[in-house]
């Protein structure tokens, strides 16, 4: 099959804008007449259902907190990016454009980049229009920082809270539109199951996560804006509730998963503590526009106090790899360089398994007061976890899994291969190739939900001619029992374990061998183990409750049953792609010195899988990357 990712004809710079003229058009009068479901409330789900409701579509919203305010966006810390120019320091939509596209390295859709980089111009204004009080200089101007993989200052941020004020921003738009009757919002309530009637999305089986009570939703079209999967892992930087079920279960109806094994470790997180321990904290990558990253040069040095380790005796090793990036190297590069010298015996703190974020020359130079200002809420939540204050003493750091490139495989229009159903943000597989760079997921998130989506929806709403279903068509009936029957399955087990301890073992086998570092022989050892751990995760469960009352066992169990399917998906997928790209580093594949070692000749295509059935394998379409602007070449931030 040739996977068609309708990109449009004509000059990278005006595909988008001829592309729009082009597009069919739903008048005022007919939109109230279309349905159409948002899963999800984060920035993408949020900016989403608002504009669609706002244009005159009549929309229903799911998320599973109890409020939209709640969504995993919130925890974004360091900022979004757009090609602003305000500090004139070289920046462009094209340069914008051309770093994603490399520090993606170069596994991206170009067009698609190409248009997000366009409309990163629009998301700074509509959300200064909402209130987002961005940062600003002292004369009123916006103001910007760096982040990994550029070396221009595009970052717009809110000191270490920008997922929080661009969520308010989309969150009072959604309400505005719940309030005037456009919106009807569906808080605590899950999507289950995705409903496909002739070959189109067409609604969804939720279950209500307060009563226990399944209910069919029928719409014209179905939007996921559901999230990233990382929590597969166990230990990330995720909300624990982030979850792969709506895009898996939709993967289970006929919408292609592309790139699985493109999963982002982040450089900078809190390191792993214990056994005890269910979450990573991220320490924004913003923090090293001013902290530099440095270990003991001797490792005699790495259990002394780090005050106690002179200047010459340090080896600020990203500032020596790396000259022209230094501490602001993209992070599959600065993570694996940490791995590196941990690797080789220099890491600090407990198991050496750390290095240090120091800001001593930054305080020095600008006054702890400017870097309270910056990041105080981050020191705080460092000190609050650690009880360390690294405002005297550097903080200690390591990578964690933080973000999935990888998701539902969508076209130039956001639309998955089973029409009718539309994903963005984080759950599509995106436009960040094989490595997102920092303050990049919130732009395309907010692009996808507030400019894309809300055109190319239409298009499909005014061409496809396929009729609304009522909620009590067979295919609903269907669904609901299959959920109903997966419910039973959960609850009648009654074995001797937890759904965490399942979870927390699937996640260490995926760390170990699918984590910063792959090869041959560890994918095909947790290709052995992960059907195995598949079988006792439904012989030994046990889910504590009933199904028709609030039961948080129950919401969970139903999310790692997803995750042990789809984990076996993710190292399907790394171990098929026999080369080296951004965060899917496999050992095997690397240059004399220790850099990924991509594969142009026979890897530059996105992976799409298509379900076949469970214990099946799936079929692999390729959707080849052709690139008519960048050049394809070896990444180098040296
Ligand atoms: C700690 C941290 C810091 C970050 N900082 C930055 C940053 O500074 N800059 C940046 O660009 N990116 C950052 N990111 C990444 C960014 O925050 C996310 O990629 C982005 O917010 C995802 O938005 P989203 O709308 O796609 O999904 P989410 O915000 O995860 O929202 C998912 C929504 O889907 C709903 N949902 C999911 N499944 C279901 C279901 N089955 N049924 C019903 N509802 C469902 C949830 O309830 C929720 O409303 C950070 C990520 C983390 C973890």
């Amino acid at each position: 099959m040739n996977l068609d990712g309708k990109i449009p004809s004509g000059p990278l710079p005006q595909k988008w804008d001829k592309y729009k003229f082009d597009l069919k058009l739903v008048n005022p009068a007919n939109k109230r007449k279309f349905e159409i479901i948002v899963v999800g409330s984060g920035l993408s789900g949020a900016s989403a259902a608002a504009t669609l409701s706002e244009l005159g579509y009549r929309v229903k919203c799911f998320c599973f907190q109890d409020s939209p305010r709640r969504a995993h966006s919130i925890a974004a810390q360091g900022g979004i990016n757009a090609a602003k120019n305000y500090q004139n320091d070289g920046d462009s939509v094209y340069r914008l454009f051309f770093d994603t596209i490399k520090g993606g390295d170069f596994r991206s859709r170009e067009a698609n980049v190409y248009r997000l980089a366009q409309v990163s111009v629009n998301i700074i204004d509509q959300c200064v229009a909402q209130g987002v009080p961005f940062a600003r200089e002292y004369g009123g101007l916006l103001a910007n920082r760096s982040f990994g993989g550029a070396q221009v200052s595009r970052t717009f941020y809110a000191r270490g809270q920008t997922g929080q004020q661009l969520l308010l921003g989309a969150y009072q738009a959604l309400c505005r539109q719940i309030s005037m009757g456009g919106v009807q919002m569906y808080p605590r309530t899950e999507m289950l199951e995705l409903v496909v009637v002739n070959g189109h999305a067409k609604g969804i089986v939720a279950r209500n996560l307060i009563t226990g009570e399944i209910s069919s939703h029928s719409a014209d079209a179905v939007v996921l804006g559901t999230g990233g999967y990382a929590n597969v892992f166990f230990l990330c930087t995720n909300a624990k509730g982030s979850n792969v079920t709506a895009t898996w279960r939709a993967y289970r109806k006929g919408a292609f998963f592309a790139n699985p094994c493109y999963t982002q470790i982040h450089p900078t997180c809190i390191p792993v503590s214990g056994h005890h321990q269910s979450k990573l904290t991220l320490m924004s990558e913003s923090l090293r526009n001013d902290g530099r990253v440095w270990v003991p040069k001797r490792k005699g040095d790495c259990g002394k106090p780090p005050g106690s380790v002179p200047e010459q005796d340090r080896d600020y090793y990203l500032e020596r790899k790396y000259p022209s990036f230094g501490n602001l190297s993209p992070r599959d590069i600065s993570s694996r360089a940490a791995k590196e010298v941990c690797d080789e015996g220099h890491g600090v703190g407990p198991g050496g398994l750390g290095v240090y974020l120091d800001f001593a020359d930054a305080i020095k130079r600008l006054g702890a007061n400017v870097i309270h200002e910056r990041y105080g809420n981050l020191f705080d939540m460092y000190e609050k976890i650690t009880g360390e204050n690294a405002y005297e003493m550097p903080m200690r750091i390591y990578p964690a899994v933080h973000y999935a490139m990888g998701g539902s495989w969508v076209d130039y229009n956001l639309m998955s291969s089973l029409p009718g159903l539309f994903v963005i943000g984080e759950a599509n597989f995106s436009d960040h190739g094989a490595n997102r760079l920092g303050a990049s997921a919130l732009m395309q998130g907010l692009a996808d939900g507030y400019f894309v989506l809300p055109y190319t929806i239409g298009n499909y709403l005014a061409t496809s001619r396929q009729p609304r279903p009522a909620a009590d068509h067979a295919e609903f009936k269907k669904a609901e029992e299959e959920v109903r029957a997966f419910i039973n399955r959960l609850l009648s087990i009654k074995g001797k374990r937890t759904a965490t301890s399942l979870h927390q073992e699937l996640g260490r086998l995926l760390w170990e061998k699918c984590g910063m570092a792959r090869n041959e022989a560890g994918l095909k050892q947790a290709l052995k183990r992960i059907p195995e751990l598949r079988e006792e995760f439904w012989k030994t469960l046990n889910v504590t409750g009933d199904s028709m009352e609030l039961n948080q066992a129950l919401e969970y169990a139903g999310r790692v049953a997803d995750f042990m399917e789809f984990a076996e998906l993710l190292c399907t997928d790394a171990l098929r792609r026999s080369e080296s790209c951004g965060g899917h580093f496999r050992e095997e594949f690397q240059t004399p010195d220790g850099e990924a070692r991509r594969d142009d000749e026979n890897f530059a295509y996105v992976g799409a899988w298509e379900y076949q059935g469970l214990n099946k394998p799936p079929v692999l379409h390729k959707e080849p990357l052709v690139y008519e602007e960048a050049h394809m070449s070896m990444r180098s931030y040296k």
